[in-house]
């Protein structure tokens, strides 16, 4: 006999194991509106409390992927590669990477998402620079992406929409924190996406949406597993998303900083040593490289680690070309719009930074405009943080701290008293940016 909902929910309440045609009777069920928000929203935290199995966490990404239609890559020429950063502060990966890859002969398809809560969106920082369209349909990122080697869209309502409908209720619920549901809400996308190779950049910390490393694995495990059974190449690097991370570890909230590195990279401006070779994004694309196969491996012995194609402005022409598409990018400070007032942030004491928390990094940023408290606010692409110390730095009283972009005086004031309150002075011990990796690159 078929199990009513009621009947569900208090399966998984109780720490029961919900099988691949329940789960798929709820989620359908929900998107036809035969169940009702209140018990999606019972089920989700449930699911939170007790947890979900691996076969849940299976079947739930292939009941997303079944909502909506999926992408055939396979009229583009090289290898096509996909990856995903689970989420984070300022986290502006997708940017420098996605030339990057173009510039090795990859072709990228992406869809990527908006910032929540403390946590920066990729598709805001895209959507800054005037111009930038980001709703694009399939024929349209397939056309892109041939011609340019990368593109970077927002999900549609016809790839993967109970994601969509699911995410939003979770935003709301305080649903979000769990390992099988961040990894089907990935998975579930990146197989829409059809890229051969994906590669995951599992973030861990106190400004990441699991903050403790265990949780991490087990969502990177997860997502590899999901993604070595659906036949795609599959790797996941768990990075440091915290107060705690040097060497690139440089959050940069507000993501002002990381938009602008994106366009100097876009426009063959990119400074080494800001977007090149401290930055972690650049550290990875190595890894990136050989998770893929064919030329882009080739390419690597002939060009060094994809981080020197930044310094060598390899990328440059790329970027361009992908930025061209929705509008052109010329040198950052002619396209991103700027805050009326800008204030310069001095540490107030001498010593050694011991910690930049993240999250709180990333709610300043958000109390300044650069962020949303629910799906449907609007973010400023004027406004937000330049942090310009990290941990391990030597600095003394006087020494830029942060660089704050605001509206008015006293939100730049309520900022500077609240960064300068934030930065933690002391021993510092600083942790690496990668954590550990879970998957092998193919030989
Ligand atoms: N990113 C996603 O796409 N989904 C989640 O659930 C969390 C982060």
């Amino acid at each position: 006999m078929i199990a009513r909902t009621p009947e569900l929910l208090a399966r998984k309440r109780d720490g029961g194991e919900l099988d691949a045609g329940e789960l798929s009777r709820l989620v359908t069920g929900y998107l036809a509106g035969d169940v009702s928000e209140g018990q999606m929203g019972a089920f989700l935290m449930a699911g939170v409390l007790r947890g979900f199995t691996a076969g849940e966490a299976r079947a739930l990404t292939q009941v997303l992927l079944d909502s909506g239609e999926t992408l055939d890559l396979s009229p583009l020429d090289g290898p096509t590669v996909d990856k995903h950063s689970t989420g984070g502060v300022a986290d502006g990966t997708t940017l420098v990477v996605a030339p990057l890859l173009a510039a090795a002969g990859a072709k990228l398809v992406k869809l990527s998402g908006r910032g929540l809560g403390h946590t920066g969106g990729t598709l805001d920082k895209l959507e800054s620079i005037p111009g930038f369209r980001t709703r694009l349909d399939p024929g349209e990122m397939l056309r892109i992406a041939a011609d340019a080697g990368c593109v970077v869209a927002a999900q549609t309502a016809r790839l993967v929409p109970a994601d969509k409908a699911l995410y939003a209720l979770r935003d709301v619920t305080a649903t979000v924190p769990s390992p099988a549901l961040i990894a089907s809400s990935v998975m579930s996308k990146k197989l829409a996406a059809g890229a051969g190779t994906i590669v995951l950049d599992v973030k861990a910390g106190d400004g990441a949406f699991l903050p403790d490393v265990a949780a991490a694995r087990e969502l990177a495990e997860l997502c590899v597993e999901i993604g070595t059974d659906a036949g795609r190449r599959c790797v996941a690097l768990i990075s440091a998303m915290d107060g705690a991370a040097r060497a690139g570890g440089r959050q940069r909230p507000g993501g002002r900083r990381g938009r602008r590195d994106a366009v100097g990279l876009a426009a063959g401006t990119a400074r080494r040593g800001g977007a090149g070779a401290r930055d972690p994004r650049a550290r990875a694309g190595p890894r990136r490289g050989w998770a893929a196969p064919g030329p882009v491996r080739r390419r690597r012995g002939a060009a060094g680690p994809l981080g020197g194609r930044l310094g060598a402005g390899a990328a440059a022409s790329d970027g361009r070309r992908a930025g061209r598409r929705p509008g052109g990018v010329r040198r950052p400070r002619d396209v991103l719009p700027a805050a009326p007032v800008v204030r310069v942030i001095p540490a107030a004491v001498s010593g050694t930074v011991a910690a930049v928390p993240a999250r709180a990094v990333g709610e300043l940023a958000a109390d300044l405009g650069a962020g949303r408290t629910v799906a449907t606010d609007d973010v400023d692409p004027a406004v937000g943080l330049e942090l310009r110390v990290e941990v391990g730095d030597r600095i003394s009283a006087g020494d830029p701290l942060a660089v704050v972009h605001a509206r008015d005086e006293a939100a730049a004031g309520h900022v500077t008293q609240r960064l300068r309150a934030l930065v933690r002075l002391g021993d510092a011990d600083p942790v690496p940016v990668l954590l550990d990796r879970v998957g092998h690159p193919p030989r």
